[in-house]
Formats: C-alpha cells, structure tokens, sequence
C-alpha cells in the first residue's frame, strides 16, 4: 500500500532504526536512573524535573522518562536556532522559557535531541543554573556531534555520538518537516 511519502518523494535513507533508538534509550535510561539512585540521594518520592527542549526532543523525552521508571516532573522549554537551514545560524531565538517556581533547588535534567555547536545546552545550562540553583543539573541528548562543537560542553548522557551529518526523524526535524518518523534518517539529495 502507498502512502503520502512514496507518492511525492522516498522515504529519508535509515540512519539509526527504530529498534537501535528503542535499545539505546532503554540503556541510557539505566545509566540516568543509576546516577539518580547513587550520587544524589534522592529523597523518598522526590521528583526529578526534566526539561525538554522544544519541539526536537519531544519524542525523546516522551520514551526516556516512560524508560526512567523514577518520579519525574515535566517540564518544556522551546528554543530554535535552525529555521530552514541544516547549519546552525548561532543566532538563539527563545521563544518561551517559562519553568514554574517549584523547580527551584531540585534534581534537573535538561533533555535535549542533539548538541551540535552547543550554543543551546550551554546557555541553558547556564540560565537554569542562574535561575533555578539546582541541586544538581545534568544534560542528557540523544545525539551529540563533536565535530561542530563551539563552545565548551558535553552531554553527561547521550545516545549516539554522529559524524557531521544533518539528521531528521524521531522528533527531528528539516523545515517542520519529518518529525513524525520513527527512525533517524538522512536526507536524500535529488
Ligand atoms: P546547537 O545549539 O548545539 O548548535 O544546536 C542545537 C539545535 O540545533 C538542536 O537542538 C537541533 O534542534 C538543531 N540541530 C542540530 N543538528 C541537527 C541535525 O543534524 N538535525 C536536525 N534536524 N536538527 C539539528
């Protein structure tokens, strides 16, 4: 049966599939959950705020705090620095970052789709730190590119380490489009 991808263009070439995604996160959800159990002391039913970031790492955040299997508290904030273009522009639009009172002096986790320049983990780091003084913060993203690295910052946690290439799928996106693939693919170029 055709669907709407075949009738206009091929499907974008798999890159990383969706049971690769599916195994990766079950392990890196370990790795975030054993930091949690064993450094921090959490409190009996202490939630861990998680902020994702908007709109890239929706699906991301959706299965890691379903894998995490602790008490989680869910916030968003929305930041874009891509428009259309595949290269970071460096430029950070910031559209919303409005996180509620109580997140002052918790656990943190930001949860991000992929730290590219990393421009964006760096100031949001930086902003929740000054904002919120958290008892701990940590970055968790699915991808990370080193090569494009612009500032100095590593994820604590990630899913894949990729070369430089432009990705789209699994909340990813390339103009809003291919968010909605369940598998992280590559661009066709025609
Ligand atoms: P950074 O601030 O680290 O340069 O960029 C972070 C943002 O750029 C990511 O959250 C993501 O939205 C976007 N981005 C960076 N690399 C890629 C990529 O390969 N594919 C897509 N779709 N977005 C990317």
């Amino acid at each position: 049966m055709s669907n709407l991808y075949s009738l206009k263009a091929t499907l974008p070439t798999v890159f990383i599939s969706k049971s690769q995604i599916a195994n990766r996160v079950a392990e890196l959800a370990e790795e975030v959950k054993n930091f949690y159990l064993s450094q921090n002391n959490l409190e009996q039913n202490e939630n861990i705020i998680v902020i994702g970031v908007l709109k890239g790492a929706f699906i991301f955040t959706a299965d890691l705090i379903r894998a995490l299997k602790l008490p989680t508290q869910l916030e968003f904030v929305r930041i874009a620095s891509y428009g259309d273009s595949t290269k970071s522009n460096g430029i950070l639009n910031i559209p919303d970052l409005a996180l509620p009172n109580n997140i002052v002096n918790k656990h943190i986790l930001i949860v991000e789709d992929i730290v590219d320049t990393g421009k964006t983990a760096s100031f949001l780091k930086q902003y929740i730190q000054d904002q919120f003084n958290p008892k701990s913060l940590k970055l968790a993203s699915l991808l990370s590119k080193p090569s494009r690295r612009a500032v100095e910052i590593d994820p604590d946690f990630y899913g894949f380490e990729i070369e430089d290439k432009f990705v789209i799928g699994y909340g990813l996106d390339f103009g809003e489009k291919y968010r909605e693939l369940d598998y992280l693919g590559i661009l066709n170029e025609d």
